[in-house]
């Protein structure tokens, strides 16, 4: 820790004035609270600026001038910025931190936000946007590098008789990460990311430690794609397989449709391979790695194309017919519905855009290479550009008064944006910016958490127009709402789509004061209530508020039975199991 303060000062100092004020927001106490807002605020506009400065000339400056490149580069050869580029950013986020430090006066932490680290160490697990919440400090969390360590690992942990609980990316907004017990075996997938791909038979066969952006870059470079992803990149392919992901691959829903095979390492610390003939092949689906390892995974793939953006502004109660009409069945690869984020002249998820990227027919021939590579998909920038950082700190920062407006202004554009008939490729369109989000990952003030429903389509208007209510009444900053097809799910033991639904998902921002997630914690359970009376399911990605009751509920009494009768049979001892899987598949003694 005193190394961490040593090594990087203003980062300290940030995380210095993000505790003083949240230790405002949480003290009950009139005197505290104005004493804490005194001393934050004069923090942040005198001692603060003052280290940027120190760090600027004594530490960034030089380090910048050392990596100025002598072969003239521009770019490195990923597309990225050069070394160069990248500490020069740096200075000028230095520079800027000190022009703008008096903003501290107003908001206090909105310019040290910028700064915040988080000290990293291999003995903290730090779920994404909860860090603070479920995060927990364990036994050193192992990183195999080969299939053999993994499996030595597993072994170790049988003679131990150790539980077993697995990090993929990390972005799971709860408990599914997190060990029950800080002495049990924690291991990390990260470097198990190797990426085979067989252009004939358009199947790619990757280590489950990759993240999709990792993938997409590799498949685009043979002018192929993924079929089933999340909507966006830095998930892994094991996280994904484990809950199952869906995107907007809408004929499709979930990851397991596009699954040829897994293999995994089961509780004997055997590696096996499991196809859909098998029956712990659906076991792996949406269970949250509760029934093995998954080491790597076959998928199919396709071919990347040309795409048009196209859109439709639709009603409410006549989303439904409208997809099965015009979109369902006519070969389009990608579709969303956005659900309306204006919440001035109305409630939010009023109406729906009917947001599709149809095969672009009219691409000149000579544009049409086969294989299309499409040219500058870089990897994203590691943590998004100056401007997306900007924003989203101004969305944190500004009250629901002017978020709102903001919002309005950027939902009007959006989905103008949206009717521009806009071209791209399918791996652009499967590559949204998302990295500015991480920055958000230092700080335990700030977030952006997520909720999703899967629900019939008969349920589909009421419930758009209830949440929609919620929200508005609870002052919750969207920033984000869609509504995505998910066809009904034959594989998975536990299925969230076990007849067609539609998954309607939305992202906010999150102040994470006690009290601020209080009352979040009071809408989703009411949402959740709500949900439940009309027979609907909640995705299992997300904060672990419902209880188990309402998790069998939702997921259905029967098939959680069966699916513990299968863990009976396959990880007898579980071997296998995080908090998530602790507090909601495990059956509780009566
Ligand atoms: C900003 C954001 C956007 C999202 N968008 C979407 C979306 O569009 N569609 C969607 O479906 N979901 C979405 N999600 C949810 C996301 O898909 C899941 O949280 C996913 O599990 C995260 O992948 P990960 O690699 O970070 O998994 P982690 O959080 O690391 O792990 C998730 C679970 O998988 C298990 N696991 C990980 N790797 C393995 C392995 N190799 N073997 C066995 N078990 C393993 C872990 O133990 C854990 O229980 C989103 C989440 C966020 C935060």
């Amino acid at each position: 820790m005193v190394s961490f303060a040593l090594k990087h000062p203003t980062a300290t100092i940030a995380r210095g004035i993000e505790n003083l004020v949240m230790a405002r927001a949480d003290s009950k106490s009139l005197t505290v609270k104005v004493g804490y807002q005194i001393l934050a605020t004069t923090i942040s506009v005198t001692v603060f600026p003052i280290f940027l400065g120190i760090e600027l000339f004594f530490k960034r400056i030089p380090i910048a001038l050392r990596s100025i490149s002598l072969s003239g580069k521009k770019v490195n050869s990923d597309g990225g910025l050069t070394p160069f580029q990248k500490n020069l950013d740096k200075v000028a986020k230095f520079a800027f931190g000190i022009i703008f430090s008096p903003f501290g006066l107003r908001w206090v932490d909105s310019i040290s936000g910028f700064f915040l680290k988080r000290h990293h160490t291999t003995t903290g697990i730090y779920p994404f946007g909860v860090e603070g919440i479920y995060g927990k400090t364990v036994s050193p969390i192992q990183y195999p590098n080969t299939i053999e360590e993994l499996q030595n690992l597993v072994k170790n942990a049988i003679k131990r008789n150790q539980q077993i609980s697995v990090i993929g990316a990390g972005m799971s907004q709860g408990t599914q990460t997190i060990p029950e017990k800080a002495d049990h075996l924690v291991i990390h997938t990260q470097f198990l990311k190797q990426i085979e791909i067989d252009e004939n038979n358009n199947t790619a066969t990757i280590g489950s430690g990759a993240t999709w952006e990792q993938v997409q870059q590799a498949l685009n470079q043979k002018g192929k794609s993924s079929i089933v992803k999340q909507a966006s990149d830095p998930f892994s392919i094991g996280g994904s397989i484990s809950i199952n992901c869906h995107g907007w691959a809408h004929e499709y829903g979930s990851i397991s449709s596009v699954v040829k095979s897994l293999r995994i390492i089961n509780d004997k610390g055997e590696l096996v391979t499991l196809t859909p003939k098998d029956e712990q092949f659906g076991c792996m689906f949406g269970t949250l790695g509760w029934f093995g390892i998954v080491v790597d995974v076959t998928f199919k793939i396709r071919d990347n194309v040309h795409l048009v953006e196209k859109s439709e502004r639709v009603e409410l109660q006549d989303f439904d017919r409208v997809y099965k009409d015009k979109i369902k069945g006519k070969g389009i690869p990608l579709f969303g519905g956005r659900l309306c984020l204006d919440a001035l002249k109305g409630n939010p998820l009023r109406y729906v855009e009917m947001d599709r990227f149809e095969e672009d027919e009219k691409v000149d021939l000579k544009f049409k290479a086969i294989p299309l590579v499409t040219p500058n998909l870089f990897l994203e920038e590691e943590s998004g550009t100056r401007m997306q950082r900007i924003s989203l700190q101004a969305t944190a920062h500004f009250t629901y008064f002017t978020v709102s407006r903001l919002l309005s202004n950027f939902w009007k554009r959006e989905s103008d944006k949206m009717h521009q008939k806009t071209k791209m490729t399918l791996n652009e369109a499967l590559h949204p910016p998302i990295n500015a989000l991480k920055m958000l990952h230092h700080s335990n003030l700030h977030s952006q958490w997520l909720q999703e429903y899967f629900i019939k389509p008969e349920n589909l208007p009421y419930f758009l127009r209830y949440l929609g209510a919620e929200l508005k009444a609870n002052g919750v900053k969207l920033i984000n709402a869609t509504i995505r097809p998910t066809p009904k799910d034959t594989i998975s033991i536990l299925p969230y789509a076990e007849q067609d639904r539609y998954a309607v998902v939305l992202c906010f921002n999150q102040y994470k004061t006690q009290k601020e997630i209080a009352r979040t914690r009071r809408w989703i359970e009411k949402v959740n209530r709500q949900l439940i009376a009309q027979g609907d399911v909640y995705y299992q990605a997300y904060m672990p508020y419902a209880t188990q009751e309402q998790f069998e509920t939702c997921y259905g009494k029967e098939r959680v039975q069966k699916m513990r009768d299968l863990k009976q049979k396959y990880d007898p001892q579980n071997r296998f199991g995080n908090g998530h899987t602790a507090k909601y598949f495990e059956k509780k003694c009566s």
